[in-house]
């Protein structure tokens, strides 16, 4: 018998409605919802539409079936997926930056729930003040007289320029033009704010007669940016804190520093290097510093604003700071974190930004011995797992040369030839797990640094690992489950 031509085969495609009432489809849109199940069958008629047209045959009814099921399971699925963080990288941008204390969880969860004193003074019954959530806690923690918090750094840094320099100019090293990843850099960041850049000494070496010899009756601002994420090492000069302010100070202007990964407390004391605080830009002279929330401070994504009465009360009062203010729910996070630094008390076991960081190395060769051979067994015999020494980051643009002495399953391709791929084939399949597992590739290897698989992480990546099956063919790969 002749194949039906693809007219025929077009008209006997079933209709959505008939697709839908098929049982296990039916039993879907009960799981579901019946909006994913009907967008799936939808784009799957369509897509055998289309093929039917370019010659191919048409699907049985069972396989439209099973393809819309599975299309309906992919629409269903969150795309903010949760994801297991084998880079090594602790504050990792592109996976979310710190994760947050149980306290700080808590208060985000209550402050969903239920109503709460935003803007409210229960003493006055009067309209308060979002800001006053966390003022005594940041002033505590950083000295500074006055403070303001916006939606992050990149909010802090440009409100703070459009408050203090808006159409004037703005005086910073050349070794400071910075660009901090995706679209944050400092010489956009100042046109945004409709500063006119002054730009002083040269990459390497600034000195402090560059700031005065540019100083004009124009001149709003001088600014330090915290170099985030690179080094100037060799011949270089920088001008601190101190001479700058004062520089700034005789000729009667403000001084502010970008400091980005902001920690409030010295790291030092926990084994860790030291990164500048802004108790210490504040104590040297500056009037408004700025930094990030979710870096190295552990908490939620926040830009805080600390500084001297004079410069907040300007940046408060700017409109922007209207349209860069912060949710309730950031503001519950911020306050439970800063309150867990103003307690002092057991810092590392509750902030999990620090708990990762000062992770001993034998904890995490220890993790890497939990999940070898299920990550062995996994990638099957075309590689070989082993546990080597290596070095996390912090990331997020703190001490970009500072690294963590760390440990990682390591796994190698046994053929030389084709490794490349090999490896990048591995990653695949791993960011393909239920919970994708994403780790780092270097040397044609693919490293999982264990230091942020927390003992949770742990069992969910053997549970996964353990029902993924392995596989033979390693040249076609296929999505395991
Ligand atoms: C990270 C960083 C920023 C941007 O902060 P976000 O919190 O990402 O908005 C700005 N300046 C410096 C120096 C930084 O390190």
């Amino acid at each position: 018998m002749p194949l039906p031509g693809p007219g025929e085969q077009l008209a006997h495609l079933p209709a959505v409605d008939r697709l839908l009432n098929a049982p296990p489809l039916a039993a879907l849109a009960q799981e579901l919802g019946t909006a994913f199940v009907k967008r799936a069958a939808q784009a799957e008629l369509a897509a055998a539409r289309e093929a039917i047209k370019s010659g191919s045959a048409a699907p049985t009814f069972d396989a439209l079936v099973a393809a819309t099921a599975t299309a309906a399971r992919i629409f269903a699925a969150p795309r903010l997926t949760s994801v297991i963080n084998l880079t090594g990288t602790v504050i990792h941008t592109n996976l979310g930056r710190a994760l947050l204390a149980d306290e700080a969880i808590d208060a985000v969860a209550a402050a969903m729930r239920q109503y709460v004193a935003l803007e409210y003074d229960l003493a006055g019954a009067g309209r308060g003040d979002r800001d006053d959530i966390v003022e005594d806690l940041l002033r505590e923690l950083t000295g500074a007289p006055a403070v303001t918090v916006v939606n992050n750094n990149a909010g802090a840094v440009v409100l703070a320029l459009a408050a203090l320099a808006a159409r004037r100019e703005v005086i910073v090293s050349r070794g400071e033009l910075i660009e901090i990843g995706g679209a944050f850099r400092l010489p956009d960041i100042m046109e945004a704010a409709g500063c006119k850049l002054v730009e002083v000494g040269t990459t390497n070496r600034t000195h402090p007669r560059d700031y005065e010899d540019a100083i004009t009756p124009k001149t709003a601002l001088i600014v330090k940016a915290h170099w985030s994420n690179y080094a100037i090492t060799g011949f270089t000069a920088a001008v601190d804190d101190q001479t700058l302010a004062a520089i700034a100070h005789r000729a009667g202007l403000p001084y502010m520093v970008d400091l980005g990964a902001g920690a409030v407390i010295d790291l030092s004391h926990y084994g860790l290097p030291r990164e500048p605080l802004p108790q210490e830009s504040l104590a040297a002279g500056a009037d408004v510093v700025t930094f990030s929330g979710d870096k190295l401070l552990g908490g939620p994504q926040a830009g805080l604003i600390v500084g001297t009465p004079a410069a907040i009360a300007k940046i408060k009062k700017h409109p922007l700071k209207r349209a860069l203010r912060c949710s309730k729910l950031t503001l519950a996070a911020l306050e439970a974190t800063l309150r867990i630094y103003a307690s002092g008390h057991r810092l590392p076991e509750r902030l999990p930004v620090l708990a990762l960081l000062t992770r001993p190395a034998a904890d995490i060769r220890a993790a890497c011995e939990h999940v070898q051979a299920a990550l062995a067994a996994f990638a099957g015999k075309d590689y070989a797992a082993s546990i080597e020494a290596c070095a996390s980051q912090i990331g997020s643009g703190s001490l970009p040369v500072e690294r963590l002495p760390s440990f990682a399953v390591v796994l190698t391709p046994a053929q030389a030839k084709g490794a490349g791929r090999a490896v990048e084939r591995l990653a695949a399949r791993l960011r393909e797990l239920p919970t994708p597992v994403v780790g780092r590739i270097a040397g044609q290897r693919l490293w999982l640094d264990c230091r942020c698989l927390r003992s949770d992480d742990e069992a969910a990546l053997l549970q996964q690992l353990a029902m993924a099956k392995p596989i033979t063919d390693h040249r076609s790969p296929v999505t395991q489950c």
